[in-house]
């Protein structure tokens, strides 16, 4: 067995084949893979996390238990309790030094297109294998440990390619945001953290954000993207760019339709803006955007 190249990756492989060989698709998500697209990333809590369509947890379930993984059903578990505040998995399980956990589609990635359990087709937007050698190379600069690389001598394990991955962050963070000036909701810290860990870089020294690292997001992704990144137009909030591409998935279907719109394109002057938070009763000095509107 070769060395791990992050903490977990050959109890989460062995998991994915299991799951894949019982035609459950499930892709490996949360804060390992992390480490295959940003910088290694190890997090406190030794947390796998798999998402599987709705209609396959049970399925799921039912397969790691007969190959002797220990389901917990307590709903007051205390790993529930001792983890940094997190999604709440529709299953989990416990082991010797980790646990797994099984998220459903429909709270985690529900904007994505339903997935088979085969390896992804080589075109495919979303979906790659973890032992793809298209993943950014490994990075290893004194300090600044980048990416493991390809896990390669592990079994391939669906995932989200570096693009989607950076975006179903965004989706979620979008999706659990609350109005401007009105603090952080839990799970929204949650998401920020694992925002933080894949942030760009590109100061020398520091993992390129050129070429294989770099990420290619949709332009509303994009720009929510760079504000997060510290490239915004002076003045602007960084909240700006989540504020448009939350607007715009309501706008489209990425969100509900009756989610609360607070799009600063949908405003001409900053006075609207507080003429509209009124109306809503929002009463607090709106932050969006301080700047011209873009
Ligand atoms: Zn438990």
């Amino acid at each position: 067995m070769s060395t791990e190249p992050a903490s977990g990756v050959a109890a989460a492989t062995k998991v994915g084949r299991i799951l894949a060989d019982a035609q459950v698709g499930a892709l490996l998500w949360g804060a390992l893979p992390i480490s295959l697209i940003a910088d290694k990333y190890e997090s406190d809590f030794p947390e796998i996390s798999f998402v599987v369509l709705n209609h396959q947890i049970k399925v799921a379930e039912t397969v790691l238990k007969a190959c002797g993984y220990h389901l917990c059903r307590n709903p007051q578990c205390t790993m529930l309790e001792e983890r940094a505040p997190g999604p709440v998995p529709t299953a989990h399980f416990h082991e010797q030094s980790f646990w797994i956990s099984l998220l459903s589609k429909s709270d985690t990635l529900w904007w994505l297109p339903d997935w088979h359990h085969g390896p992804p087709a080589a075109q495919d937007p979303h979906l790659i294998l973890t032992n793809d050698p298209r993943l950014p190379p490994a990075y290893n600069n004194g300090n600044v440990v980048g990416p493991t690389g390809p896990w390669l001598g592990f079994p391939g394990c669906l995932t989200l390619n570096p693009s989607a991955f950076t975006e179903s962050i965004l989706y979620l963070r979008v999706r659990d945001m609350l109005p401007p000036n009105r603090g952080s909701h839990p799970l929204e810290k949650v998401w920020r953290a694992m925002q933080y860990a894949m942030s760009d870089y590109g100061t020398p020294g520091q993992r390129p954000n050129t070429g294989p690292y770099r990420r290619t997001l949709r332009p509303e992704f994009q720009l929510a993207w760079d504000y997060l990144n510290g490239r915004r137009p002076d003045g602007h909030n960084i909240s700006h760019g989540l504020c448009r591409l939350r607007g715009h998935l309501i706008d489209t279907g990425g969100l509900p339709s009756d989610s609360p719109n607070w799009n600063p394109r949908r405003y001409t002057k900053w006075e609207d803006i507080e003429v509209d938070y009124r109306r809503r009763g929002i009463t607090d000095s709106p932050s969006v955007c301080i700047g011209p509107l873009r």
